[in-house]
C-alpha cells in the first residue's frame, strides 16, 4: 500500500526549506488533499497584517505580450539583489500543463538549477476549478516559508486572471502595440487592477499612441490614490526593464507606507473571496464526488440528455 504523506509534515518540511516538499505541498493544495484546510489554518503568514516579505507581483496580459521574457529578466534582477524567488505560472485556460507553460520553462531554464529560484506551473486541472483559491493558498504557504519575492504570471485577461491579480501586492499588466487599444484593456477591467502598465515591444509602431491613451485613462480616474505609471519596454532587448523593476519596488514600498490602507482593503477583499471560493468549491467538490459515486445514475442521465441540468441542480440544492 502506498504511504500517504502526512500533510502537516509535508507543509512543515516545505516551510523549513525543503524544495521537494514544497512541490508536494503545492500538489496537495491543488488536489485538495484531506486536511488541507486545517493545515492552511495553522500557518502563520506574515503578509496578513502588512505588505512586505514576500512581495507578491502579478504579471498578466495577452498571450505573446512578452510576459515570460519579462519574468525571466525579473528573476535575474531579483537574484542580483540576493532575493529568493518563486514563480507561479498560471494558465486558467488550460486543463493541463500546456505548451505555453512548457515554453516558459524553456525560457526560464537558466534559473532552473538555481537553489534560490522555484518555478511551478498551476493549471485548472480537472473539473474542480478554484484556481485563484489554489494560487492564494500557495502564496500563503510560500509566505510562511519565507521567500522574498513571488511572481504570479497569468495568461490572458479574463475573470480568473483578475482574481489572481487581487492576490498580488502589485499587478503589472503587459500590453503590446498590436494587442489592441486601450479601450479593449478598459473593457477587460484592466484599468482597475493595473498598478503598472508596461507597453512591451515598443520597438514596434503604435507604442506611443497606446501609452498616451492609457495615461489619459489613468489620469481620468480621479479617485485613484496610486496613479499607474505607463512604461515603455522592449523585453527582448532588455530596454526599459530596469524602469519597470524600479516602479514595482516603489509600488511595493507604497503598499507598506502611504498606500497601506488601500493595500489592506485589497487584501481584505481577497480574504472574503477566498472564503467564498472555499465554501463554493466545497459544495462543487461534494457534488462532483457524488456524481462519480452514489449519484452516478444522475451523471449518466445528464450525459445522455435524459436529465435537465437546471432542474437537477434546483432539486439537488433543495
Ligand atoms: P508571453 O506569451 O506573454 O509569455 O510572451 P513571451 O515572453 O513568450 O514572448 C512572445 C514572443 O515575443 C517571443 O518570441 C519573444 O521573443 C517576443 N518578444 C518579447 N519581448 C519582445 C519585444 O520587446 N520586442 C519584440 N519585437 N519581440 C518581443
Amino acid at each position: 500500500m502506498a504511504v500517504v504523506a502526512n500533510i502537516d509534515d509535508t507543509f512543515t518540511a516545505a516551510i523549513n526549506g525543503d524544495r521537494r516538499m514544497l512541490a508536494r505541498s503545492i500538489s496537495m493544495i491543488e488536489n485538495r488533499v484531506d486536511g488541507t484546510l486545517r493545515a492552511m489554518a495553522s500557518l502563520a503568514p506574515k503578509r496578513k497584517k502588512s505588505a512586505g516579505s514576500p512581495r507578491v507581483v502579478g504579471i498578466t496580459g495577452p498571450p505573446g505580450a512578452g510576459k515570460s521574457t519579462f519574468v525571466n529578466l525579473m528573476i535575474s534582477e531579483a537574484r542580483a539583489r540576493d532575493q529568493r524567488v518563486v514563480v507561479l505560472a498560471v494558465d486558467p485556460s488550460s486543463p493541463f500543463t500546456g505548451g505555453a507553460i512548457l515554453a516558459d520553462r524553456i525560457r526560464m531554464e537558466q534559473h532552473i538549477l538555481d537553489e534560490g529560484v522555484f518555478i511551478r506551473s498551476l493549471s485548472s486541472r480537472g473539473h474542480l476549478g478554484g484556481l485563484s483559491r489554489a494560487v492564494g493558498q500557495v502564496v500563503d504557504l510560500i509566505d510562511a516559508a519565507g521567500w522574498d519575492l513571488v511572481i504570479v504570471e497569468t495568461v490572458g485577461v479574463g475573470q480568473s486572471e483578475l482574481a489572481v491579480c487581487e492576490i498580488a501586492d502589485t499587478a503589472v499588466v503587459i500590453l503590446t502595440p498590436e494587442s489592441g487599444d486601450a479601450v479593449q484593456a478598459m473593457k477587460a477591467g484592466l484599468l482597475e487592477i493595473a498598478d503598472i502598465f508596461v507597453i512591451n515591444k515598443s520597438d514596434r509602431a503604435g507604442a506611443d499612441v497606446l501609452v498616451r491613451e492609457l495615461e489619459l485613462a489613468v489620469e481620468l480616474d480621479e479617485a485613484a490614490t496610486w496613479k499607474a505609471p505607463v512604461l515603455k519596454a522592449s523585453a527582448v532587448k532588455g530596454d526599459g526593464v530596469a524602469d519597470v523593476v524600479k516602479q514595482i519596488i516603489s509600488h511595493g514600498d507604497w503598499c507598506e507606507g502611504e498606500g497601506s490602507f488601500e493595500w489592506s482593503e485589497r487584501q481584505g477583499r481577497g480574504r472574503v473571496r477566498t472564503f467564498l471560493d472555499l465554501i463554493g468549491e466545497d459544495a462543487r467538490f461534494t457534488a462532483f464526488q457524488a456524481l462519480n459515486g452514489e449519484r452516478s445514475e444522475l451523471k449518466r442521465s445528464l450525459e445522455t440528455g435524459d436529465s435537465n441540468p437546471y432542474r437537477m441542480a434546483a432539486e439537488y440544492k433543495a
